[in-house]
């Protein structure tokens, strides 16, 4: 029987610049484990701009902490060598590792050169505000510290299509780069006219060297590391052709099982739609509709229509495609996405994505652990941990939903005969205090429950008929199970 899967990401934007996270990592996978944790998503490996950069500012690929470049040998999360260590920390508990891939820019340039462009619009890409001109541009990466060491690839500004500093003139702007068929890739997000430029150096995938060596590099990092799996960042300013392309290849090299997810970052549910399509379904999205309604819930309280919780998201149209998440490092407060998920409503969200039997949740590490920076905010653990647990020992079988109410929602599941206990019936209230008749089938007749949540102390008998009246507290959630098991 398997089990329920459950991914973590385990990072946050502001954990310590120490180098010591992939040891944390190693240390927690036993926990993880226990707590019902089944999938790692790890931040970016590579060798970033400077030791303090979470790993987005992408400088050398082949650098996983091995090589003193940009100040340092190891990266923001430790050395290759402590990498690989956690990654079978991971794997000896059964755990399978997800690693984030930067694939839209470079950052962090060895050398400047000089080359044409055109200044274009900052909001709109496809409208030049400037003649043809000269610059400085930061997109030389020789690798020093590297040498030719597992690629001999040399970036210039011919591999990319544009870049935002002109250090001739010391001023910043969104320059697009001039030459042979160099232009904004097609096949992007059409915000800003085309949303191909994102930041730093942009890679240019019209350019067959480039898609050959960025494949390469896939290919390479996933044997290297012996991950399961990647999550491809910004990919919605990346060429979606080469996504396809790209993906399809780690599956030929890696196996049907290599597990890809996707950062597609648009709120507009038929964008993610096209591009599922476009793509041809050779990788999940992140459901970052239900990521909004989940925000927009918190904030409204007892105005939002619980019933309408899942309407226009990825996980109700393309249930099979979805990775469902509350919050991330991009959303986490003063964050580039910040849409923070409020308090009181964190564990009913979490609620909604662990215990349905639809998506691949994911449990945020901030959430979980805590989040540092300007403002510091507690872990959850006791608010998630019992949720962990339902979802790994509770949440199976038929999901039968009562979204009959705008203030209170519940949903049963009724359990498979193949776990011993199985079964839950969830009920949560943005509003007053309140109670729901809900139906685990006559198999369960007898059976007493209790919240494993804690946050109601009743004990509930099922009835004969397989009813029982359930309660919960207002602005709450209570995850009734059966406890002898
Ligand atoms: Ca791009």
């Amino acid at each position: 029987m398997k089990r329920n899967q459950t991914m973590m990401q385990f990072f946050e934007w502001h954990i310590d610049a120490d180098g010591t996270h992939w040891n944390r990592l190693r240390d927690a996978a036993p926990e993880l484990k226990t707590n019902g944790i089944t999938s790692i998503w790890i931040p970016p490996v590579t060798k970033a701009l400077s030791v303090n950069d979470t790993g987005y500012g992408a400088y050398d690929l082949y650098d996983l902490g091995e090589f003193d470049q940009k100040g340092t040998v190891r990266t923001k999360y430790g050395t290759k060598q402590d990498l690989m260590d956690a990654i079978s920390a991971c794997h000896e508990q059964g755990l399978t590792v997800y690693v984030d891939l930067v694939m839209n820019h470079k950052a962090g340039a060895d050398e400047k050169e000089t080359f044409q462009v055109i200044e274009v619009a900052g909001n709109n890409r496809t409208k030049d505000i400037s003649k043809p001109f000269d610059i400085e541009g930061w997109t030389k990466f020789t690798f020093p510290g590297r040498g030719e060491q597992y690629s001999s690839f040399k970036w210039n500004s011919e591999h990319f299509n544009g870049t935002d500093y002109d250090a001739r003139a010391n001023r910043g702007g969104v320059f697009r780069i001039l030459g042979e068929n160099k232009r904004w890739n097609e096949h992007v997000d059409h915000e800003f006219g085309n949303y191909d430029y994102l930041m730093f150096a942009d890679i240019d995938y019209n350019h067959p060297q480039v898609r050959e060596e960025m494949t390469s590099w896939g290919k390479w990092l996933a044997t290297t590391l012996s991950c399961n799996g990647y999550r491809l960042d910004a990919i919605k300013h990346i060429n979606h052709d080469f996504i396809k392309e790209f993906a399809t290849q780690m599956v030929q090299e890696r196996g049907e099982d290599f597990y890809m997810v996707g950062e597609f970052w648009n709120p507009d549910l038929s964008e993610c739609q096209q591009f599922l399509d476009t793509i041809d379904y050779t990788m999940d999205l992140f459901d970052v509709s239900l990521h909004y309604k989940l925000q927009a819930a918190s904030q409204a309280g007892k105005d939002f229509d619980l019933t309408t919780i899942f309407e226009n998201t990825l996980i109700q149209s393309h249930p099979m495609n979805a990775v469902t998440f509350v919050d991330n490092h991009d959303s986490q407060p003063h964050e580039a996405l910040e849409s923070w998920v409020q308090d009181w409503f964190k564990q009913s969200a979490y609620a909604l994505i662990l215990l349905r039997q639809d998506g691949f949740p994911v449990v945020f590490y901030g959430d979980y652990y805590g989040i540092g920076g300007k403002e510091p905010q507690e872990g959850k653990r006791s608010a998630i941990d019992p949720l962990l647990y339902a979802r790994y020992h509770k949440a199976y079988g038929e999901q039968q939903d009562y979204f009959d109410h705008p203030n209170t929602i519940g949903w049963v599941r009724l359990g498979i005969p193949e776990i011993v206990g199985s079964g839950c019936a969830v009920i949560m209230s943005n509003s007053d205090l309140g109670e729901k008749r809900m139906s685990l089938g006559d198999q369960h007749a007898g059976e007493v429950w209790i919240d494993c949540t804690h946050n109601r102390k009743d004990e509930i008998t099922i009835e004969q008929d397989g009813f029982a009246t359930f309660p919960v507290n207002g602005g709450s959630v209570s995850v009734w199970t059966n406890p002898k098991t």
